[in-house]
């Protein structure tokens, strides 16, 4: 720690990470909150509160992530946790079919014309594995199209070339993910349409189904090229595969009907997770009802879980969706330009070379001048930067992803004193961005 001049000790945090090292791999239950892409002792956090995460040193930060997504109304939003007080009174799980699960699927259906029908599981993960698994079983065909840059979970077939912590860690393949397990994945460069064409020219009648993210944010934000996500859907039509848009980042965040609000182009199978969840395990995938029909106990694919659709996660879920109004979605993305806007203007004024990219509300700052259009090219950013650009925020008071591959989040809650504190704090961690060193 010492090293890094423009940090600050965090003894209560170090203590915490010192035991936890102890008992769990790393000190983290996933990697990325492991600090190891930025240096430093990662924050042990004891409360959130709207736009704020307390730590256990007791300082206060702005979160510019969210929980990596889910708190898009802040954090400890008063109506949200009132449902889950309700629900959590009544038991905590049953293991049988209940109303708020019903609900909940019915929200998710009213706002997504194509989601003709979800089935809940727990994490998202599970949903692209799920979804994987259905679209293999509903085509009988064995490979997938996948891109690189793109993180659909920790999913055997679906960590080659995978974006987020694979990405933070340069991950090259993950040992223990066998050959025959990634041997029918496909993985083709992100935003490259003539890749797709060769690959089904390449493999006629395999390939059941190509995944992409609905708007990438695990390789830092890069947005789809114009008529990209429209002209997958016609490659999979033509070659009798499925399209599916994982949305389990850009659902139901970046507008009320997730990216598909947004690009207007029909997946055949949707997946979901973060938001959904109002900050508790729920997650989905779901999509044409034909396909839908092939999953036990209607159909032969066999799929399952214990807690899916849990009575407290679904009682979140549904809340929070119900406070996602257009109001909400107005907010979050008129604070998530200002705050992009901010950023834009520190760094420009240090003369630090850098490409801002958005997504509706989410967005992500690239060390180079260069727009990033695929994983390539997000890899050619100079991440020291953001190392010296995350400390100094950190130190004063705001925080991001540990990591140059990740998208930031806001929310509703952050209003403008929150803001004013980023405005305050970006000067000087625009100056260590422009004073760094490889
Ligand atoms: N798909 C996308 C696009 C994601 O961003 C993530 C997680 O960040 C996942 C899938 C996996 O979700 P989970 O971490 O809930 O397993």
């Amino acid at each position: 720690m010492s090293e890094l001049p423009y940090s600050y000790e965090a003894p209560a945090s170090q203590a915490l990470f010192d035991r936890a090292a102890a008992v769990t791999p790393g000190g983290v239950n996933s990697p990325v909150r492991a600090f190891r892409a930025v240096g430093g002792t990662p924050r042990f956090m004891v409360s959130g509160s709207g736009p704020y995460l307390t730590d256990s040193d007791g300082r206060e930060y702005v979160d510019l992530v969210c929980s990596w997504g889910p708190m898009i109304l802040g954090h400890a939003h008063p109506e949200v946790i009132a449902a889950v007080q309700e629900a959590v009174a009544r038991g905590t799980s049953f293991g049988t079919p209940g109303e708020g699960e019903v609900a909940l699927a019915e929200e998710m259906v009213a706002r997504i014309e194509p989601l003709e029908q979800v089935r809940l599981v727990s994490s998202g993960t599970e949903a692209t594995m799920s979804a994987i698994r259905l679209a293999r079983g509903f085509t009988q065909r064995s490979k997938v199209i996948k891109f690189a840059g793109c993180y659909h979970g920790h999913v055997d077939a679906l960590l080659a070339s995978a974006g987020s912590g694979v990405a933070t860690f340069a991950l090259p393949d993950t040992p223990g993910v066998t050959g025959a397990q990634a041997g029918d994945t496909i993985v083709l460069p992100y935003n490259d349409l003539d890749a797709v064409r060769a690959a089904f020219a390449a493999h006629p009648g395999e390939i059941a189904c190509v995944i992409t993210e609905a708007s990438p944010g695990n390789m830092g934000v890069v947005p789809p090229l114009p008529g990209f996500n429209q002209g997958l859907k016609d490659a999979c039509a033509a070659n009798g595969a499925l399209y599916i848009s994982d949305e389990v980042m850009t659902g139901f965040r970046t507008s009320r009907a997730g990216w598909y609000g947004v690009d207007g182009v029909r997946p055949d199978l949707m997946t979901f997770g973060k938001v959904m969840g109002g900050g508790f395990p729920a997650a989905a995938f779901g999509g044409r009802a034909d396909v839908m029909a092939h999953l036990a106990p209607v159909g032969p694919v066999y799929q399952a879980g214990t807690l899916s659709g849990n009575p407290v996660a679904t009682a979140a879920g549904l809340a929070q969706l119900r406070l996602l109004d257009d109001a909400a979605y107005e907010k979050v993305n008129a604070v998530s330009a200002q705050i992009q806007s901010l950023v834009t203007e520190a760094l420009t004024k240090e003369g630090v070379a850098h490409t801002l990219q958005n997504a509706s509300n989410m967005f992500s700052v690239f060390f180079t001048e260069n727009p990033v259009r695929d994983y390539d090219d997000a890899k050619q950013q100079e991440s020291f930067r953001f190392t010296a650009f995350f400390h100094s925020l950190l130190a004063n008071g705001v925080y991001l992803p540990p990591s140059s591959f990740e998208s930031w989040f806001v929310s509703t809650a952050h209003d403008e004193r929150a803001v004013q504190r980023i405005a305050d704090a970006l000067p000087a961690a625009a100056r260590a961005a422009a004073e760094a060193t490889a």
